[in-house]
């Protein structure tokens, strides 16, 4: 085996040892504590006989795309995980997206009412649907749309709303969704980020009109690619299946606009695959929140958002605010950290609504949304991220937040 590969395939054992200094911190000039960087994406990796088993069955019959057996059976699986009578499989959570949006917006109606604290293309989305984003804030105590967000924003030409779930717990979709039928509007949720996630009862993926989900590599279920719309209405799941794929009825009927949006047969594998392994995937989730609760618990300034134990919940995005004890900046401590080998992001910095040029974008989003995107990282977890891991890091951020000072007058001399 070459060097660059041995170190590419190894699992751990890449940590710098010893406790931290400030000459051993990596800005200044010091070796990273991780050789191969922790990141926050999931990278979720399934049993690896199991997912060969899915694939064999689709390599036997030679069907590889074209809603063939594992398509099938995954949208079975996923209508079950979310109670919910229709699952549509496609390419992945943009495309669920642009085809939901299509389907479902007021006819001669172009806004679709979203957070501008979200998801950094899912304007584009709106664009590519061929509608226009208008931006609203969030409410500062779920970081997410609410009614008191959206409902001010509708008007004459509300085509949509589009309601998101945050990484961490969910956003008041009941509310939502009796805010939209109160006015006739349609609603669609992206639920990328609370797959596993109930509110009130009621399970994520069974609200109406329908919800998008993503299965790419960095989220809870694992698919390499890919992505589903759920939906309870049985016109709307076939208007989708049409439209996924290229308008085609049986043979060579065509019926309505097409478009290629089809999950193929090996990326449904290996989210049937993963789906199997979603009980310990989550087990393992927790514990890595709750190694970071421990740990961040007794460090001034930096505040862990917390998942509550009782509900179903995924435990996967570890998100913490910075108060006002904390030192640094985000973008200090980003550099800080990211110079480790600790790929930790800012939360939706920039919000939607500070990027120019989405074309005809409206914005109300204000005051709660600019003051957040500055205020929270997002940590590494998933399945690469160990709770030995967990230690590291969390030591690393003592020791900033116990040398801050020292660390700002560094980096501001590195800057000029
Ligand atoms: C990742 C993500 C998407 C897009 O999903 P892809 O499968 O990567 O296209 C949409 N919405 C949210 C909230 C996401 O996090």
């Amino acid at each position: 085996m070459t060097q660059r590969l041995r170190s590419l395939t190894t699992d751990g054992g890449d940590q710098r040892q010893g406790p931290p200094s400030f000459e051993s911190l990596s800005i200044m000039g010091g070796r990273p504590i991780f050789e191969h960087p922790r990141s926050t994406a999931g990278l979720y990796r399934p049993d690896f006989e199991n997912f060969m088993q899915y694939s064999s069955t689709f390599i036997a019959q030679r069907q590889y795309t074209n809603n063939g057996p594992m398509v099938r059976l995954l949208e079975l699986r996923l209508a079950e995980l979310h109670r919910v009578d229709h699952c549509i499989a496609v390419v992945n959570g943009f495309w669920s997206l642009v085809l939901a949006m299509r389907v479902l917006a007021a006819p001669g109606k172009k806004e679709v009412i979203m957070p501008s604290l979200t998801y950094r293309r899912m304007a584009d989305a709106v664009v590519t649907a061929g509608l226009v984003p208008h931006f609203v804030d969030v409410d500062p105590a779920t970081l997410a749309m609410g009614v008191n967000e959206a409902k001010p924003a509708i008007g004459a030409s509300t085509a949509l709303i589009l309601g998101v779930h945050p990484m961490v717990n969910v956003c008041d979709a009941p509310g939502l969704t009796r805010l939209a039928h109160s006015c006739s509007i349609p609603i669609l949720f992206d639920s990328v980020e609370s797959t596993v996630e109930m509110i009130e009862g009621q399970k994520v993926g069974s609200f109406e009109d329908a919800e998008c989900f993503s299965l790419h590599a960095s989220k809870l279920i694992n698919g390499f690619e890919g992505g589903y719309i759920t939906t309870n209405n049985a016109d709307l799941a076939d208007e989708l299946r049409l439209l996924r794929g290229f308008g085609f009825q049986g043979q060579d009927t065509i019926v309505s606009l097409g478009l290629n949006a089809k999950l193929n047969e090996v990326h449904a594998s290996m989210a049937l695959a993963n789906l199997d392994a979603l009980p310990l995937h989550l087990r393992h989730n927790e514990d890595i929140y709750d190694a970071y609760s421990t740990e961040l618990a007794s460090i001034p300034g930096l505040e862990l958002m917390s998942y509550s134990h009782g509900e179903a919940t995924s435990f996967k995005t570890i998100l913490v605010r910075l108060n006002r004890e904390w030192g640094l900046t985000q973008a200090e401590s980003l550099k800080v950290l990211n110079a480790e080998g600790i790929f930790a992001r800012p939360y939706y910095n920039p919000p939607l609504h500070w990027e120019q040029g989405t074309r005809g974008a409206v914005s109300s989003a204000t005051t709660t949304t600019d003051a957040l995107a500055r205020s929270f990282l997002v940590l590494p977890s998933g399945h690469q991220v160990s709770t030995a891991d967990v230690g590291l890091i969390t030591e690393l951020l003592r020791f900033i937040g116990e040398h801050s000072q020292g660390i700002k007058k560094e980096l501001s001399t590195h800057d000029t």
